[in-house]
């Protein structure tokens, strides 16, 4: 089957042919990456009730638990968290994954007759039969909000809130590089439908609960440099994560603190998951393209912000990512 893609055709063809699709379809399936956020959430959360509207059966899954500072998302307790989902559906929408696996397998392509994959990652595949990829944009929310566009649905206030959260966290409250005009523009858009934005960035950005503040703390204290400066991290051990009685979501958001240095060109992460696994987070300055770097070790993202795992345990993983940003990084 020819597969439909920005690189075979237009972007007023894919939304089109997204729609038509939606129209024939009967029933679907909608998941987001593992480890979901404020994108993959809202943005699924908005098509599913959108589709819902429209007479469909929908089930909306998540191989991870919703972090618990978005459980306030309208219609969050919906979601059914799985690793595994029987059934066949008509259409399968997949956001923001670079193909199945980073959704968890929770489906199998056998079990689908059209997956519309809709993502922004630079690092990207076109695994799906409809592939609406656009690495320019913010959020996958935008792009969701184009198919409501496309299809003459004027979102609920409800959707609107929900796909308003996936640019808003997605873009760091429009402060990061990904923020552009479009972002402005569809957020605008959201308000219109009733999006109160002060009430949202309450519920997301001002409650911080204590394991979060104690772990930040624990992290904050303990920053490490290195490249003359430019390379700024924190090795989060799960004795800290112990010590602070925190979870994975209370990590979120450390990482931004790596990158405020003012010499700083890289910041990183690197959290002890087991003995033989460390997790890497990576932010990076303006032009320096961290996809150069986690490609060499299977990861992927965007250019200024992208992860990888690396097989070994945190301090030889420590040794291991700064030698591959050593060479990247002195010659600047
Ligand atoms: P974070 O540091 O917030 O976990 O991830 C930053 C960006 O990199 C996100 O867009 C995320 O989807 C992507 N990313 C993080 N880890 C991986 C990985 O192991 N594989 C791929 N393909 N993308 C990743």
């Amino acid at each position: 089957m020819k597969t439909i893609s920005l690189q075979n055709t237009s972007k007023k063809q894919i939304l089109k042919s997204i729609t038509e699709v939606i129209k024939k379809s009967k029933s679907f399936f909608i998941a987001g990456h593992m480890k979901p956020d404020g994108d993959t959430i809202g943005s699924g959360l908005a098509l599913a009730s959108m589709l819902k509207r429209l007479g469909k059966k929908v089930v909306h899954c998540s191989a991870d638990e919703i972090p618990y500072d978005l459980m306030f998302m309208k219609g969050v307790s919906k979601i059914k968290i799985t690793d595994k989902i029987t059934g066949k559906y008509d259409c399968a929408l997949i956001l923001e994954s670079i193909n199945l696996r980073r959704v968890g397998n929770i489906i199998e392509p056998s079990q689908v007759k059209t997956i519309i994959n809709i993502d922004h990652h630079l690092a990207h595949t076109n695994f799906g039969y409809i592939n609406y990829v656009v690495p320019s944009s913010s959020s996958v929310a935008e792009l969701v909000y184009e198919v409501f566009t496309a299809a003459k649905i004027i979102p609920t206030k409800e959707e609107a809130e929900n796909l308003y959260i996936g640019i808003v966290t997605d873009t760091g409250r429009f402060q990061q590089l990904n923020t552009n005009a479009n972002s402005h523009l569809t957020a605008a858009e959201l308000l219109k439908c009733g999006v109160n934005a002060s009430e949202i960035s309450k519920k997301i950005f001002l409650k911080k609960p204590l394991s979060k503040l104690k772990l930040y703390g624990l992290a904050l204290s303990d920053l490490k440099t290195d490249i003359n400066d430019k390379f700024i991290y924190v090795k989060l051990t799960k004795n800290m994560f112990k010590k602070a009685q925190a979870n994975d979501y209370d990590a979120d958001g450390i990482i931004n603190y790596c990158i405020s240095v003012p010499t700083a060109a890289v910041g990183c992460i690197m959290k002890e998951v087991n003995e033989k696994t460390t997790k890497i987070s990576l932010r990076s300055i303006e032009k320096f393209n961290l996809l150069n770097v986690v490609k060499k070790f299977g990861g992927g993202g965007h250019k200024n912000a992208a992860g990888c795992t690396i097989n070994e345990n945190i301090n030889k993983a420590e040794k291991i990512i700064i030698k591959a940003f050593k060479d990247k990084l002195s010659a600047k």
